[in-house]
């Protein structure tokens, strides 16, 4: 009875810890409209304030004010770089939707990525995902291991004994994808975190692709989500930042001295972008994701298409994987058209309605080929053996309307199946 008791209370004060106010037990669609923007926290309005101010007047030399405001995480105000009060209100929403205690925000997906290394010493080890985000792994690549003396080992993570075997006495972290980015590789989250517990690693999950509206890495098991919120949260292609999400106190600890010392800081007018653009997260998902299923299905019936990557098809290697740890396939497909770069390079060009521009996660729809413009960090070897060919492409899918983007494709996708038979299939 007491027991119980002492339960409920812990899991009260947790509650309240996480999340102040009324959003302790509300759902998704209600947490990612009000986190962060509850009013008696910013002023009574109902849209946050843009605090542009850079510095905070103080009463009495090192007394800071703003020390009982939740978006100054308790720290109070001092100098923008440190705390503000707008990036504090994305902070706690960003929090709040993962589930989680904590987050901080950076100035790009990559400049958060680069925060969770800075975590680590000299000389530590980290077990990457073969198939990364290109962008990642040509940091891993050109700046941390010769900038900072961080070794990486690229292993694919279908077997879990061969992240197991990658481990050696420095191993300090393990940093995966899922869905992968080109190729939309499942990694069982959950199988990879329990092996992260046994040997003290910390498990990083990169959550840009599915957002936190179809997969919550930290429930699975993970220590730290990184999200580019630039793609789906911010959502419209009008804003560049990262976010890191973790419920690991030490953590946070170190990634707000980060932040405060290093100063890849977003503006507080990038920060209201990114609040808004959240509020409509889960909405924009279900749609672009109902887009996606019916394109995906297409795309498999065209004859200048040889495969179709998508989790919400039933050839998809690991549907039930992805079924099991995610709670949607997202609106990333993956094609490899017959006849290499040139058919693949008509059909990108005919395109009308998706842009061909690298990016993905916002309202349109976009193409792009990951070996000429996304992944040309990733040495060509080391592209190949994944299976990332000049062949593949890329579409982000939007919220335009389903049948006119399907008719796009048809067109350009014919105009590429014309060049492949003049080509033959070389
Ligand atoms: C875009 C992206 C990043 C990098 O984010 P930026 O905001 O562009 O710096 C990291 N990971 C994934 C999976 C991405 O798609």
């Amino acid at each position: 009875m007491f027991a119980n008791l002492v339960v409920v209370v812990a899991l009260v004060c947790f509650f309240c810890a996480v999340n102040a106010g009324f959003l302790g037990d509300k759902k998704f669609a209600t947490r990612v409209v009000h986190a962060g923007c509850e009013a008696e926290h910013n002023a009574n309005s109902v849209v946050p304030q843009i605090s542009l101010s850079t510095t905070f007047v103080q009463s009495y030399p090192g007394k800071k004010p703003g020390l009982d405001d939740p978006n100054s995480h308790g720290g109070g105000y001092f100098y923008s770089r440190q705390a503000n009060p707008t990036r504090g209100a994305l902070e706690r929403a960003l929090a709040s939707v993962e589930e989680a205690q904590y987050s901080s925000v950076f100035a790009s997906g990559l400049a958060a990525t680069q925060a969770v290394l800075q975590i680590l010493n000299s000389g530590d080890h980290v077990i990457a995902l073969d198939d990364l985000y290109g962008g990642t792994s040509g940091m891993f690549r050109n700046i941390i291991t010769p900038g900072n003396g961080i070794s990486f080992s690229f292993v694919n993570m279908d077997k879990i004994e061969t992240v197991e075997a990658a481990i050696t006495p420095k191993t300090k972290m393990i940093w995966l994808e899922s869905p992968t980015n080109p190729l939309l590789k499942t990694t069982d989250i959950r199988a990879i975190a329990a092996l992260a517990k046994k040997k003290g690693l910390l498990l990083v999950v990169d959550g840009t692709f599915l957002s936190p509206y179809l997969q919550k890495p930290l429930a699975l098991g993970a220590d730290i989500v990184v999200h580019s919120l630039t793609k789906y949260i911010a959502g419209h292609s009008d804003v560049l930042m990262g976010a890191v999400v973790t419920n690991n106190e030490d953590v946070i600890k170190k990634l707000r001295n980060i932040q405060n010392f290093c100063g890849a800081v977003p503006s507080p007018f990038e920060c209201y972008l990114t609040l808004r653009g959240l509020k409509t997260l889960h909405v924009r998902v279900d749609y672009a994701q109902k887009n996606a299923q019916q394109i995906a299905q297409f795309l498999e019936s065209h004859p200048v298409v040889e495969r179709v990557i998508y989790p919400g098809l039933k050839s998809y290697p690991q549907y039930e994987l992805a079924q099991k740890q995610s709670s949607g396939p997202g609106a990333m497909i993956t094609i490899h058209v017959k006849g290499g770069l040139k058919v693949a390079g008509r059909f990108l060009e005919e395109l009308k309605i998706f842009a061909l521009a690298v990016s993905l996660g916002a309202v349109e729809s976009l193409a792009s080929s990951p070996a000429l413009m996304t992944h040309t960090a990733v040495p060509q070897a080391a592209r190949e053996a994944i299976g990332l060919t000049d062949s593949l492409i890329r579409l982000s899918i939007g919220i335009e309307d389903s049948e006119d983007l399907i008719a796009d494709l048809k067109q350009a996708l014919d105009k590429a199946y014309q060049t492949y038979q003049q080509n033959g299939s070389k």
